[in-house]
Formats: C-alpha cells, structure tokens, sequence
C-alpha cells in the first residue's frame, strides 16, 4: 500500500458508510471500471408492471380531461364514475397491441374473477389514485389496494392459513419507512422501554443492531447468533434464549441479510414451540426477500398473532427509488392486548395522545397508531402512502399473482444463482449451495477461503497478521472491488459481504479472480517469512 491508512478511525463506521470510502478508492482509478457489490440495490427490474402504471396513467390523463369543460387548457377535473368501465374497456381495445395495455385488461378480470372485487370499483381507485388527485383515504391504505396486497402477502409469506378478514396492512414509503414507524410506536405504545431487553438475529441488516442503541430507545440487544457451519440456521440453543421472559421482542430478517437463507423447518417449529410458553413475545420480521426463496414461510404464518410483518416491494421488483413497503398485523394481535393491560396511568397519557383523531382512543388498534404516529398524530389526516404509490404497488403485486408459471421468479433466481458460481468459480472454491439459500447476497468467509486455497496455517497466518478492513481497502485500491465488512452486520467471523444482485455475471467472475490474486500474493508473503 502506498499511504498509510488509519484503519482504527473506520471501526465505528455504518458498513453503508464505510462503503463510500471504499468507492473513492476504488474510482481513484481511470483505466479501469469500478465494481461495487457493496449496495443491496438490484442491477434487475420488473418492467411489465411499469409498462401497465404508465399506459393507465394516460387513460386516467385522458379521463380527467374529459371531466372538465376547459380541454386543451392543460386544467382537468376529477374522473366522472358513470361509464367509466366502459370507456376502460374501450382503451384497452383500441390500444391492445401497445405494451402494458393488455396487462390491464387481465389486471381487470384478474381481481374480479380471482379475488372477487368489485371491478368497477376498483377501476375507480386506480383511476383517481394514479392522478394523485386525492389525500390518500382510508389513509392506512386505499381500499382496494389493501385487499390485493393482503392476497399477494398471504400468498408468498407462504400464510394462507389466514383470510384477508384476519389482517391489516399500513402502506409505507418502504420497509426503511416501515422500521421507523414501527420501533418509535413501539417506545410511544410502551410496548418496548428504556432498558428493555430485545433480542436479534444475527448477522442482521445493520440499522436493527445500530436503532435500538440510539438515544431513542436505549435497548439492551440480545444476539441470536446464526451458525455458519449449518448454513446459517439459527442452533436451538440460540433460540432458546428467547425463552427469558425479560426479552421483550425478537427482530429478524428472513431469509437473512447477508446470509441469505430463510428459517428452515425445524427452527421454525421451534420458534413456534417458544411462541407457546411466551405468548407475550413480540416478533418484528423484515421478509423483503421472502419472494426470492422457494416454499417460503415467514414468522407471521407461524405465529401470526405475535408478528409484525414487514415487507417491501425494492428488491424482488428492482424499485428501490419508488419506495413502497407495507406492514400488516393481524386483527386478533397480542399488541393491542399488552396495550390494553399497560398501567392505568400510561393508558390514560397515551388516551390523550390519541384523542384528537377517534372518540374511543383505547379502542385505537395498533395499526391505526403506527399511521398516526408516522405523522405526529396531528397530521393523521394527510398521512398514508402516496396515492400513485399505492397503484403502483398493487401493479408489482399483481403481476406476480397473474405469472400463473412463475417465470419472472425464475429468471431472477437463475440470475442470481449464475453470478454466484461465477464468483466462486473464479475464485477457486466451490460454493455449495443448500435449498433454504436465496443467494441475493454471499458472505465470503476469510478464513475459509485462506483455509481451502493454500491450509490452517495460512489461515491462522492471514487472522493473525491482517486486518480485515485493511483488506477490503486493499481490493478496493488495487482491484476497484467494492465489498462491505461482515463485522458491520454482527458476522462473527472476518468476512465481506457481496450482493449478487447488482453487478452482472462476468463483473462477479472479476471479483472471484481479484481476490484470488490477492490471495496468491498474501500467500507469497506468507511463505517468504515463515522459510
Ligand atoms: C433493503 C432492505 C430494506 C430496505 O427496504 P426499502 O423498502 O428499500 O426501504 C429493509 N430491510 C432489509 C432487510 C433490507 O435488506
């Protein structure tokens, strides 16, 4: 390395914000092309739905002209409800060889046939809510937006045990949004306080280790450690911590970040096993790459009324700049219940808190508080997603519905599983693969690699003598690879996170060969000073 660098000062640093030291680094080059697998943000995106949101942007465009007597004024009214089926009807016949167009026309039939929606209605929802031309109402989410995204969530969090009467969803400005929410309403509902203890599973996205040590909240974090050695399952003795009754909540991301793999069965059973001697547990799990994995079955089909579901639409949809995420609970929820038995004296500050927006504030469900929290409470009137926002969504999640072969799902995965070998492959390792992996991401192990490449002395040498985040300065300078630290996100072990869904396959195959390089030269110094 040509200057010194100061490792030490990195220590604290978010692996998010790391990264951005990476990437100078690594563009401090011109003759040659930075590859930054640092960022979960997906090189991928689903195209057809966008192509239906904008061809329904004109009809509605055209809708609102209509209704007002000044046309070609550029001033339009709201849309007019009579005949508006049929004028709907009318554009997708006249337009039908225009992509997106028939999209909507079986988006149409879809939610009537299948869901069994009243059709006209929601063509009305979508109509005004693409225009944006209304607050949103009920602000929690929009009718029928609700309904559809409650049938796509039951469906691949794998719970279809459950009806749409059973839950209620929050539309948010993405899962990022629907974190807050959820941590601030669980400290203003004293459902979580000063001191408590909440325990974690590791390695986890890193805002869930750095938001419960804030200020804020001031938690004591329990780690729910992963083991590497069995594919990063969670071993039942890890899990079994949750059984103290002073760990009030368990945070999880599944499948895992960075990890990647989902709960398998026998964990699941186990959590379950908990959930019964613990019915006061509450569970927050973070399931954006559920879509990605096979048979997937999240915490809140396990243990629907303990579990705060959150889920976002960024990364199996390729849409981290539309934000939109959504949380749902179910109506029958230990939430509201501990809520109903907090002290007299917390019940009535948080009736007052709550009594400008209902007349009966104890009755206010969880839910409905986490709307009103996200706007001060006094604003709950303008809170809630973004109408087009809203429509959008309800377009991802219906095209995931429709794909009766599951062929977008497909390409993804064998995208994804493709640029994984690649990488390994070039690095010289075999990476074996187990049915629970999703592979949006990989951990590469330092040792391991060390350990399978040359032997355990190499390995012990390379732990010993190396400081893993100089490592990642290394390949950044030298090979412009942007990867983060593990440590970042509770990784026990030296180790970088990839993710697999940003860059293309022989950018990946680039990365596996530059770290081998690096690899072969640690090597050499290695031999030179142990002669
Ligand atoms: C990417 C990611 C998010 C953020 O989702 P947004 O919808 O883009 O805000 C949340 N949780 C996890 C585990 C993620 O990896």
């Amino acid at each position: 390395m040509k200057n010194k660098i100061d490792y030490a000062q990195y220590a604290n640093l978010s692996p998010f914000e790391l990264k951005d030291n990476l990437i100078k680094l690594a563009q401090s080059r011109t003759d040659r092309v930075m590859l930054n697998a640092g960022r979960g943000n997906p090189n991928f995106l689903a195209t057809w739905p966008r192509q239906a949101f904008f061809q329904l942007g004109l009809f509605a465009i055209q809708e609102s002209e209509m209704s007002f007597s000044y046309m070609n004024e550029g001033i339009g009214g709201l849309p007019i409800k009579p005949g508006l089926t049929g004028r709907f009807e009318d554009f997708i016949r006249c337009h039908y060889a225009t992509p997106g167009v028939p999209f909507l026309g079986k988006a149409f039939s879809y939610i009537r046939d299948q869901l069994g929606l009243d059709e006209n209605a929601f063509l009305q929802e979508i109509v005004e809510g693409i225009l944006g031309c209304n607050y949103p109402y009920p602000d929690r989410m929009l009718r029928f937006s609700e309904e559809i995204i409650k049938s796509y969530l039951l469906q691949q969090m794998g719970a279809q045990a459950l009806n749409c009467e059973d839950i209620d969803l929050f539309a948010t400005e993405g899962g990022t949004a629907a974190m807050t929410y959820v941590f601030n309403s669980m400290k203003e509902n004293e459902l979580i306080r000063q001191g408590d203890k909440i325990a974690i599973g590791a390695p986890i996205f890193t805002p869930y280790l750095e938001i419960p040590s804030l200020n804020d909240y001031q938690l004591v974090e329990v780690l729910i450690n992963a083991d590497p050695e069995s594919g990063w399952q969670y071993p039942e003795s890890e899990l079994r911590k949750l059984e103290d009754p002073s760990i009030k909540a368990f945070y999880i991301v599944n499948p895992s970040n960075p990890p990647s793999v989902k709960i398998d069965d026998k964990s699941l059973k186990i959590i379950a096993d908990i959930v019964e001697k613990r019915s006061d547990l509450i569970i927050l799990t973070d399931d954006v790459y559920g879509t990605f994995a096979d048979n997937f079955q999240s915490l809140f089909a396990i243990c629907p009324q303990n579990t705060i579901l959150v889920y976002s639409f960024s990364k199996y949809f390729g849409a981290t700049g539309w934000r939109l995420g959504v949380i749902a609970t179910t109506r029958d929820n230990i939430l509201d219940k501990i809520i109903t038995e907090l002290p007299k004296k917390t019940k009535q500050i948080l009736n007052k808190r709550y009594s400008s927006i209902v007349t009966e504030p104890e009755k206010l469900k969880f839910i409905d508080r986490l709307v009103a929290d996200s706007r001060a409470v006094a604003l709950n009137h303008t809170s809630g997603l973004s109408t087009p926002q809203q429509i959008q969504m309800v377009l991802f999640a219906l095209s995931e519905m429709m794909d009766a072969d599951q062929s977008y799902k497909a390409m993804l995965k064998s995208v994804i599983r493709r640029r994984d070998k690649a990488l390994y492959r070039h690095l010289g390792l075999t990476n074996h693969t187990d049915e629970n992996s999703v592979e949006y991401y990989t951990l590469i192990d330092l040792e391991k690699i060390c350990r399978e490449l040359y032997d355990d002395k190499f390995a012990q040498w390379i732990l010993k003598n190396k400081n893993p985040t100089e490592l990642l300065f290394r390949i950044a300078d030298e090979a412009g690879v942007v990867l983060l630290p593990g440590k970042g996100f509770a990784v026990q072990h030296p180790s970088a996170r990839a993710s697999l869904a940003n860059l293309n396959e022989y950018q990946y195959a680039a990365i596996g060969s530059s770290m081998r390089k690096l690899a072969e030269e640690y090597y050499a110094e290695y031999k030179t000073k142990n002669k």
